[in-house]
């Protein structure tokens, strides 16, 4: 386990430097949303890339069946995004990736619900969503993976150096490491572990896509419901019109942050593992009495 520097988007980088570079292969990317695409273009700047599914033609809003995935079997990794936070699209299983490394980008799911740990070549995760504070990168490697980092990347750049040194090659962001030990911590003397956090995680989502999907298409879901996250619930409002009067009397009651994401518009409810289930209620409560109000 590597406590690193430079956010999720420096291991976009730091994957294909260290495993594709120089190997003349391509890598597999399954490309789900705004991150896994991120990623995939990333990865061109050190080598060839084989997009394995793109849900581009259903606007992402579903992660791929199993048949759908075009795997190359020699490329060195396969890679995926666990939870695309913009589109609000989660895998609720993993899907079978033959046996080449795994390599999930964890950043908005880390620590919402238990994970197979051992499938994943590579699990990382920026902090700041679900961890800590922004400046810590947790990285889980796989150790014949990290023996493999080639030796002609500087120290910052390479995974084995990097682990040889316990990643104190150089000072580490203390402050965010140490706030994760708190909310791990809280996580498993408060909550319970991860399979409690799950429950929850589950608990609060439901009350929000049972209130979108009960309001007779006055708001709509983005993800499709086998795909829908329970970390980011991204919705519109079938009225348009509506939908800046919903974000003004949603933050005059304490509701704020609900503007989606600029690449794609509408609203979106991001409720982290910090986010109380009083808050998520709030809002459900909220988006009823709106729609009984506006709903023709
Ligand atoms: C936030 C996020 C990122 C970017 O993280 P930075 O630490 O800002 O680089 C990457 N991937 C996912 C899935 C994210 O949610």
């Amino acid at each position: 386990v590597l406590f690193l520097q430079g956010g999720a988007l420096l291991q976009f980088g730091m994957v294909p430097m260290n495993f594709l570079r120089n190997t003349g292969k391509a890598a597999d990317y399954i490309v789900t949303g705004t991150w896994s695409k991120k990623a995939s273009e990333e990865a061109k700047t050190q080598g060839k890339v084989n997009v394995a599914w793109d849900g581009k033609a259903g606007n992402y809003n579903r992660v791929p069946r199993q048949d759908e995935i075009k795997l190359d079997p020699a490329a060195p990794y396969v890679y995926l995004c666990s939870n695309e936070t913009i589109q609000g699209v989660q895998y609720p299983t993993l899907p079978q990736l033959g046996d080449v490394p795994l390599v999930c980008d964890s950043s908005s799911d880390f620590l919402c619900r238990p994970v197979p740990v051992e499938r994943f070549g590579i699990l990382f995760a920026c902090a700041q969503k679900n961890a800590g504070p922004a400046g810590v990168t947790i990285v889980i490697i796989r150790d014949d993976l990290v023996a493999k980092s080639p030796s002609d990347l500087p120290s910052l750049l390479n995974y084995k150096i990097m682990a040889e040194n316990k990643s104190l090659l150089n000072t580490p962001p203390t402050f965010a490491i140490y706030f994760v030990h708190l909310v791990t911590n809280w996580l498993l003397h408060d909550i319970g572990g991860l399979g409690k956090m799950e429950e929850i995680n589950k608990k609060k989502s439901k009350l929000l896509y049972d209130a979108i999907d009960a309001s007779a298409g006055f708001y709509q879901a983005h993800a499709e419901p086998s795909s829908r996250s329970i970390m980011n619930v991204p919705f519109r409002l079938a009225d348009a019109a509506f939908e800046e009067p919903f974000l003004k009397g949603a933050a005059a009651c304490g509701l704020v942050e609900l503007k989606g994401h600029r690449s794609v518009g509408g609203c979106r409810a991001s409720i982290y593992n910090a986010m109380p289930m009083a808050g998520v209620e709030a809002l459900r409560d909220f988006m009823l009495d709106f729609a009984k109000k506006h709903a023709k």
